[in-house]
């Protein structure tokens, strides 16, 4: 699949539809298709990264920039208090479906440790 087909970064694009609730220069989040939790929210470097197995030292700030809008929305969202999860799937055994880089906001419901 060519890189510029990938869904995440048609939606970064305004290409394909989605429940987006932030948007920057940066990144673009938007509400998981297939919620696990009662906020599911992906947030996505515009720039195209298949995975964290891409980063580089160059990247730094945009996956700084990644973390700190997932505690924002988090806030706005009303799930700063009660807790919340951040995850990155990288890779077969984390089973990443979906390659273009995205962070998973979880919250609103109590999450169970360890992940399966
Ligand atoms: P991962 O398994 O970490 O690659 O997660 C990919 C996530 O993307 C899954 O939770 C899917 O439900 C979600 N997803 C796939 N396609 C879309 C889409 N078009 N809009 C929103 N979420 C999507």
């Amino acid at each position: 699949m060519a890189e510029a087909d990938n869904i995440f970064l048609k939606i970064a694009r305004g290409e394909a539809p989605a429940d987006i609730v932030y948007s920057d220069d940066l990144c673009v989040a938007f509400r998981d298709i297939h919620p696990q939790a009662p906020t599911h929210i992906l947030i996505i470097p515009r720039k195209p990264m298949k995975s964290l197995n891409e980063a580089t030292q160059s990247d730094e700030t945009i996956l700084g920039h990644l973390l700190w809008v997932a505690t924002k929305i988090a806030s706005e969202v009303g799930i700063a208090e009660t807790g919340y999860r951040t995850v990155i799937n990288t890779g077969p055994d984390a089973g990443q479906s979906v390659f273009q880089l995205h962070v998973h906001l979880l919250g609103g419901r109590p999450l169970g440790w360890p992940p399966g």
